[in-house]
């Protein structure tokens, strides 16, 4: 299983892709995960992303298509993987295909995970996480337990919501017809319940559909 989980900012890719995991046994790739993780660590890698990432902004190609070179080189991504949060651009699609070419591992689905607008103002702007156990969580609908050490990500104040949606929909939405064209791509619905939206994935996912 190869992976790509396309979808807008607080489509639920994260919340989703870290289900799946377990569902599938394959590793989920994060590359925004992969620069928080960067920026707390102070590397100049997550220097350099910081200014972008606190804009709301898409962090430069040559960076986000770097780290995910490293990663795919890892053990445990030979299995198989889950890519949330990349690609994001056409040359980071290309680069992707170039890679995966080059390791005969080609990919399996690229999956869109579709939610009206106004709903994913409203998602980003009440999830939390854990930042012990990386558990995301709403505070309407899927609220956090109480010993739980929430973080508010800083794109994910409006404003900066407004900025990823923008550039989601100028940007990162070309990637539907280049998938499309390759055959590639499956929609899912993403509204409803969490345990609903991982069974329409897993079902689209089974071979032939
Ligand atoms: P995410 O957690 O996927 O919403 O990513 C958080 C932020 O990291 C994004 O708003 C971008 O600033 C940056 N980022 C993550 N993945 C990418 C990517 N593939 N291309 C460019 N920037 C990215």
């Amino acid at each position: 299983m190869r992976i790509i989980l396309l979808g807008p900012p607080a489509s639920g890719k994260g919340t989703q892709a870290k289900r799946l995991m377990d569902r599938l046994g394959v590793p989920q790739i994060s590359t925004g995960d992969m620069l928080r993780a960067a920026r707390a660590a102070g590397t100049a890698l997550g220097r350099e992303a910081d200014e972008f990432m606190k804009a709301g902004r898409l962090v430069p190609d040559s960076v986000v298509i770097g780290l995910v070179g490293e990663r795919l080189a890892e053990a445990d991504a030979q299995a198989g993987f889950i890519l949330d949060g990349f690609p994001r651009t056409v040359p980071q699609a290309e680069a992707l295909d170039a890679l995966l070419t080059s390791k005969a591992m080609p990919l399996t689905s690229v999956l869109e995970i579709r939610v009206p607008r106004d709903l994913l103002v409203e998602r980003a702007v009440l999830r939390r996480t854990d930042v012990r156990t990386g558990q995301i969580y709403h505070l309407k609908y899927s609220p956090p337990p109480p010993d739980a050490e929430l973080e508010h990500r800083a794109d994910d104040q409006e404003d900066k919501v407004t900025q990823r949606l923008s550039d989601y929909e100028a940007i990162t939405s070309a990637l539907l017809p280049y998938y499309e064209a390759k055959g590639l791509l499956k929609t899912v619905d993403g509204v409803g319940e969490l345990d609903e939206v991982t069974d329409r994935i897993a079902s689209a996912l089974e071979p032939g559909r």
